[in-house]
C-alpha cells in the first residue's frame, strides 16, 4: 500500500543557506552546516500523522569540484542522526551531465517514490527555491514555498513565511490553496 509523504528540500528549508558573496549557496563542510533547531520536532509531527519523510537536494558544487563527496555524507550523516527520515537523495550533477534528477526535473521525487511506494497524489513538496516547485508539480506532488528574496512564488500551492506553517498546512490536508490567491503582495 503505497503512503502519503513530504519530501523536504534541504537548502534554506532543514538547514541555513550559506551566502557567497551575493550568491544563494549550499554549506560545502560539516562546520558550515546547522540544522535549523524545529526541524527534528516538526518531522516527528508528520511522521506522527503517517507521512514518510525525504529529503531531496540539489549539489552541484560535488560535479564543479567545489565540494568534496565525503563532505555531503558527512551533512547526511548528522542530518540522519538528528532527524528520522525514510531516505535522503540527492543530485550531485550539473546541467552539463544533462541527468534525470536535478532539480527542476521530478527524477529525485519519483525515484524515492518507486523505491518506497510512496502516494504522489496525497503527498508535498517543501521548498525555498522556485525550482523546487516547479519539481513537485512536475511529479504530481503539492508545492508549499518558504517565501524569500530569491524566489517568486510562481505556481506555488502555497506560500508561507516560515517551516512550522508549511508544516501545519501538511497536516490540515489543505492541499489546494486556501486563499484564492497565493502570489506574492
Ligand atoms: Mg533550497
Ligand atoms: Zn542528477
Amino acid at each position: 500500500m503505497s503512503r502519503p509523504a513530504v519530501f523536504f528540500d534541504r537548502d534554506g528549508v532543514l538547514n541555513p543557506v550559506v551566502m557567497r558573496g551575493d550568491v544563494v549557496a549550499s554549506p560545502r563542510r560539516l562546520d558550515e552546516w546547522r540544522l535549523e533547531p524545529q526541524v527534528p520536532e516538526l518531522n516527528a509531527a508528520l511522521r506522527a500523522a503517517g507521512f514518510m519523510t525525504f529529503v531531496i537536494t540539489n549539489q552541484p558544487d560535488v560535479a564543479r569540484g567545489l565540494m568534496h563527496g565525503d563532505s555531503l555524507d558527512a551533512i547526511h550523516r548528522s542530518l540522519a542522526e538528528a532527524v528520522h527520515l525514510d531516505d535522503i537523495a540527492a543530485c550531485t550533477h550539473d546541467n552539463a551531465d544533462h541527468c534525470a534528477c536535478r532539480k527542476p526535473k521530478p527524477g529525485l521525487v519519483s525515484g524515492l517514490a518507486l523505491k518506497h511506494g510512496v502516494d504522489l497524489g496525497a503527498s508535498w513538496v517543501i521548498g525555498d527555491q522556485d525550482r523546487d516547485v516547479q519539481t513537485g508539480r512536475a511529479a504530481g506532488v503539492a508545492t508549499i514555498l518558504l517565501r524569500r528574496p530569491y524566489n517568486s512564488g510562481s505556481g506555488a500551492d502555497h506560500v508561507v513565511e516560515t517551516l512550522s506553517e508549511a508544516v501545519a498546512l501538511v497536516l490540515q490536508g489543505a492541499r489546494s490553496p486556501l486563499f484564492p490567491s497565493n502570489e506574492r503582495v
